[in-house]
């Protein structure tokens, strides 16, 4: 085993499908072809868009593919600790603040001013002191500093923080944990050296460098996949309710994950003999850069 470790983070808010085994395939690919360590780590953080059972399915229909997870599977619900030690600490060096917006209050205060990027915070409660009872989320404050990376696919990819994104919510109004923090704190305690992944959370990268950074943690190599979209050029996901994979004849699904990532047709005629042959391929496809 190399010191590559690479993982597939879904979420359990419905089985697998097309778009999900296009991500959980190259990550895999990429581990195997590296000789590294696959992880598997459901991010159960948001029990309301959870479906029930959906987290034992997925492990199924990954294991009917062949994809199975080097490690005990980690559940992120089970983590809530160690998210709220990363939380103190960020707390601690200042950079975390109270926040009392609502969504109207956002939009109310953004639309007053013209021009305003949707989705911006714009830094209200950066410039006050909320009082504890008025607090509903927690944001962290950040600089306005260009954060880039190279993306193994994407290329050189660069972001304003405070201009695209403005100060992020790290513990939701809800009291869940927010993905940007809760994927940042496990990578890192997984130590996950290469993070393969779908191109709808490249934009989502640099806020995840930027904590990184923050916690004192290392940033692992990027690659984000095309994303599988449906007739309409929409994402194929759960909740538009994309067709769950056919776990009882896997090989047809693998085939086409595989095409839609650029490989060859693969022609095998067993999960293991395409899983062998399509590491092969992909080696081909996408290299690791040099050290
Ligand atoms: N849980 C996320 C999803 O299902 C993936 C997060 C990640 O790979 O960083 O889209």
């Amino acid at each position: 085993m190399s010191g590559y470790r690479g993982r597939f983070a879904p979420s359990p808010t419905g089985p697998l499908h097309a778009g999900s085994l296009v991500a959980a395939l190259a990550s895999w690919l990429d581990a195997r072809a590296a000789h590294g360590t696959w992880l598997v780590r459901i991010e159960d953080l948001d029990p309301p868009r959870e479906l029930a059972g959906a987290a034992a399915l997925i492990l199924r229909q990954l294991a009917a593919c062949g994809l199975e997870s080097d490690e005990p599977v980690l559940f992120q619900g089970a983590r809530s600790d160690i998210y709220e030690r990363a939380f103190e600490a960020l707390r601690a060096s200042g950079l975390v603040y109270g926040c009392a917006c609502s969504r109207k209050d956002i939009e109310t205060a953004t639309s007053a001013q013209p021009g305003w990027p949707a989705g911006v915070y714009p830094g209200t409660c950066a410039r006050r002191t909320v009082p504890r009872n008025e607090i509903r989320a927690w944001r962290i404050r950040v600089p306005s500093t260009v954060v880039g990376f190279v993306d193994r696919c994407a290329g050189r990819i660069a972001q304003d923080l405070a201009r695209d994104v403005g100060d992020f919510v790290v513990k939701r109004a809800d009291g869940l944990w927010a993905y940007q923090l809760a994927v940042v704190v496990d990578d890192g305690a997984q130590h996950v050296s290469d993070v393969v992944r779908g191109a709808d959370l490249l934009d989502n990268t640099p806020r995840q460098i930027f904590l990184q950074r923050a916690l004192g943690l290392p940033t692992p190599r990027y690659l984000h996949v095309p994303l599988v979209v449906d007739a309409n050029g929409a994402k194929l996901s759960k909740q538009t309710l994309a067709a769950p994979l056919d776990a009882r004849d896997p090989l047809p699904e693998l085939e086409r994950a595989a095409r839609h990532l650029g490989l060859p047709p693969i022609g095998a005629r067993s999960v293991s003999g395409f899983l062998r042959a399509a590491t092969a391929a992909w080696r081909e496809r996408y290299p690791l850069p040099a050290p």
